[in-house]
């Protein structure tokens, strides 16, 4: 199936240059959605994956399913303040000033093998945060699961170290 036609591509939002990739169009077609996520399924199978990680809002959206697929637990990546109980956090730079993420400090076992997943990789700024919350509980990075990769952005190469799937680039 070619999943680049489910996406719209919105030029100049959420500002003027840039060409935002909206995975709606994806996720409201049943039959779309499901071979996206029966993909990353395929990919994670031979893993041994322990646990699926995502940061919010998007990774919720592409790893629950495949969690599920799966039989295994989610654990969310969220900014900071938005998780209930003790978290550990990393501190990452965005193109103006900084944010931060944060995970529950029992989500991830020390020696579990953790997929990643995310909507789209860009920069691989907030996929290197994440990883960070993942090793820093001892986690392992089994693999990383994108639906679109955007390849001028320079994000593979920074994360050479790591296995990963993206199922459609632009
Ligand atoms: P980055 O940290 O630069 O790899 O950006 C990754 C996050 O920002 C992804 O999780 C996307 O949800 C969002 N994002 C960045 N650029 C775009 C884009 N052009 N279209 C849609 N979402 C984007």
């Amino acid at each position: 199936m070619d999943l680049r036609k489910f996406i719209t591509v919105v030029e100049d939002y959420p500002k003027p240059g840039i060409s935002f990739k909206d995975i709606t169009t994806l996720m409201d077609n049943g039959e779309a959605y499901k071979y996206a996520t029966d993909q990353i399924v395929q990919y994670a199978r031979d893993k041994e994956i322990d646990i699926v990680v995502g940061p919010e809002a998007r990774g919720f959206i592409i790893g629950c399913p495949v969690a599920y697929s799966l039989g295994l637990g989610f654990a969310p990546v969220r900014k900071e303040g938005k998780l209930p109980r003790e978290t550990v956090k990393v501190e990452y730079g965005l193109e103006y000033g900084k944010d931060v993420l944060t995970i529950h400090k029992d989500a991830i076992k020390p020696g579990q093998r953790v997929l990643i997943t995310d909507d789209l990789l860009a920069t691989g700024g907030t996929i290197l945060a994440t990883i960070q919350l993942v090793e820093q509980l001892g986690g392992i990075v089994a693999g990383i699961a994108f639906l679109i990769e955007l390849s001028d952005l320079g994000g593979r190469e920074k994360l050479e170290n790591h296995d990963i799937l993206t199922l459609m680039s632009f």
